[in-house]
Parts: structure tokens; sequence; C-alpha cells
């Protein structure tokens, strides 16, 4: 092993497209976020097990995102992109039958003018305020949008992993407003709003993170194994410092063992005399600074030398080391780099 192996397990991700999926009801569909290479994991290999589970509505943030996408399923599943129409996508939306979210009368005018008898959507901002028409925007074209029949009609939610916020109630309420009546497929739940309950589901849910394993979807199934090989051990004596600038020095005589691995590969430097890798369910705490390519750990509680250790393993969930870094674990997974070995479990896709 020269290089890190990341293992996805295909089979985890359609288990937890399931589980979410049947948190709603039967009016409800289930689709699938695949955006920024199926988190981090493979949008290819992702996209396929996701379709194979049940999914048929994919969503992507760029056109570019979309075409790997129908080059990975073929025809037949819709793929929406959230970025809508930009300048630029006009040809491979039309070519590669990509959905584009409309977020703006320009990008209306772009795409009615470009592709006239194309599908899209429309994309509202109910009080995100970073994409989506505005109320006063939609106020102005629904009635020429509507009979256009827009595939689907969606928003996002602020706060939906806090449960508490009156964000979200004041949010659904805005969404049933701008779209009563209006008799076109809806969506405004990604993974925290389904597990806020029915009343956000409408008829598409578009879960992410949860089928990747991570919050708010506290009950997924884990998904990524994350092993670096070890390329050297050595024993750091008492008052000898690691790593740059010195910043961990040894009160006794340290065994260590060098990854290849670092914040290149997305390891986060955050996680520098904070995080720890493991090894046959022991925790060895990271010496000194996250580098480049490689992290030393502490190996004191190992009884033999390790030929690897692992950042994302059953002892210790992307979660985990997101809470360690001071992030969320959408960061850690999209982080993940492109050096590592990446290998697939499971029979899905
Ligand atoms: C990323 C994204 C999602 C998926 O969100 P998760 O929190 O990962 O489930 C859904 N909708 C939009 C608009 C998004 O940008």
């Amino acid at each position: 092993m020269g290089t890190g192996q990341l293992t996805i397990d295909l089979d985890a991700i359609a288990a937890n497209w399931s589980a979410l999926d049947s948190m709603s009801g039967g009016g409800t569909e289930t689709g699938a976020v695949v955006k920024a290479n199926g988190y981090g994991l493979g949008a290819a290999r992702v996209a396929r097990a996701l379709a194979h589970a049940g999914a048929r509505r994919f969503f992507v943030a760029h056109a570019e995102e979309g075409a790997s996408i129908r080059n990975a399923l073929g025809r037949g599943p819709e793929i929406y992109v959230f970025s809508g129409h930009m300048r630029g996508d006009t040809d491979m939306l039309g070519d590669l039958d990509l959905i584009p979210m409309i977020n703006s009368i320009e990008q209306l005018t772009r795409h009615i003018e470009a592709l006239p008898d194309a599908p899209f959507g429309i994309q509202l901002d109910t009080g995100m305020n970073r994409l989506g028409m505005e109320p006063g925007e939609w106020a102005a074209v629904r009635d020429i949008v509507v009979p256009r029949k827009p595939r689907l009609i969606m928003s996002h939610l602020a706060s939906a992993d806090e449960p508490e916020s009156p964000q979200n109630q004041a949010q659904v309420t805005l969404f049933r407003e701008l779209t009563a009546g209006c008799g076109i497929p809806r969506s405004l739940a990604a993974t925290g709003g389904i597990l806020l309950g029915p009343e956000y589901h409408f008829e598409l849910t578009r879960p992410g993170i949860g089928l990747y394993g991570a919050r708010p979807f506290t009950e997924a199934r884990p998904v990524v194994q994350l092993d670096l090989p070890v390329v050297q051990c050595g024993v750091v004596l008492k008052g000898e410092a690691v790593g740059y600038n010195a910043t961990w020095v040894a009160e006794v005589d340290t065994p260590t063992a060098t990854v290849l691995g670092g914040y290149a590969d997305g390891i986060l430097r955050a996680l520098t005399n904070k995080g720890s890798l493991w090894a046959d369910g022991i925790e060895c705490p990271i010496l000194g600074r996250v580098s480049m390519d490689a992290i030393t750990v502490d190996i004191s509680g190992l009884d033999r030398e390790p030929r690897a250790l692992s950042l994302l393993c059953p002892e210790q969930g992307v979660d985990a080391v997101a809470d360690v870094a001071g992030t969320i674990g959408y960061e850690i997974l999209t982080a993940l780099g492109p050096r590592y070995t990446r290998r697939y479990s499971g029979r899905a896709g």
C-alpha cells in the first residue's frame, strides 16, 4: 500500500438512502444529491449505487458534474443542476438533458431564449439569501413560468440541522405561500429537513450528507474507512520535538509512527496536536503539526509496529473528526484528496 486507501461502502450508501426514503410517506419521492464528486466519494460509483437502490432524481451543483452523472447513469434518471443555467452551460444542458434549477429572471430569460423547449426547475429563496428567486421576482414571473410546467419548484432550508430554529417554520410557511395552487412538484427538504418531519417533505426530498453517513442523520450507517500506510516507526526521546516548529515535545521516550497522508490529502491541519489515528481499536494521538504529506502519531498504546493507521474507522467516524477539527462532516468528506486509492465495497452499483 503506497498510498492511503479510502474504502467506500456502497451498500451502506444504498441503505442510508432507503432509510431516509422510508421516513416520508408514499406521496413523497426521495432524490439524491451527488454534487462535489458525490461528497468526495466518487460521483459515478455513488450515483450508480443510488440508482440501484431506487433513486431516480439526482442533484448536482454544476453542469459539468451533471455531465459526469449522465455519463455514469445513461439516459433515464433526471439530473438537476442547482446553479441553474449559467452562461456557457447551454450546450451541455441541452445535449445531456440536464435540468437547470433557474435562480433568477436573468437565468430564466437565458434559458427560454436558448433552449425554449428544454425542461427546467425553479429555485426560490425563502430566507437563506444564497440562491433562488426572491418572492418579489417570483411574483413578477410566476404567471409566465407556471404554464411552462417546470419540473420542480424548490427552496433550501438554512437551519434544518437545528430543529428548534424558528427559521425552519418561517421558511416552510413562506414556501407554501409562494407555491400554493401551482400544481408543480415541490421540494424543500435536504437531510435535515427530512428529519424535521412530514410538514417539510412535499413531493420530493433531496438528501445529501445523510447518504454519506454523517450528521444530522445520526442513525446513518458509516460509509467510509480511511487507512494510511506507515512509512517509518521510531522513538522520540524525552526532550525531543516532533514536526514543523517543534510544537510537541516528548516528556518521556515515545514510540512513534509516521504515516503517508497530510493536509494535501484533506486531513485538516486543524488536527495538529488534537486529532488521533487508530490501529487495532487503540487511539494513537497526533504529535505536532499535520504536514502536507505526513503525520506522526504516538504508538505507545500499541504492542507492535502497525503497517497502517486509520483516520476514519468504526472507532472514529466523520463527525468525530469534524468535531476535533472544529468543522462539519461535509468538509471532512469533500476535502478527501485525489491521491488516495478508492476501493468500493458492497454489491450495489
Ligand atoms: C447540498 C444541498 C442539498 C443536500 O443537503 P444535505 O444537507 O447534504 O442533505 C440539498 N439541496 C441543496 C440546494 C443543496 O445545496
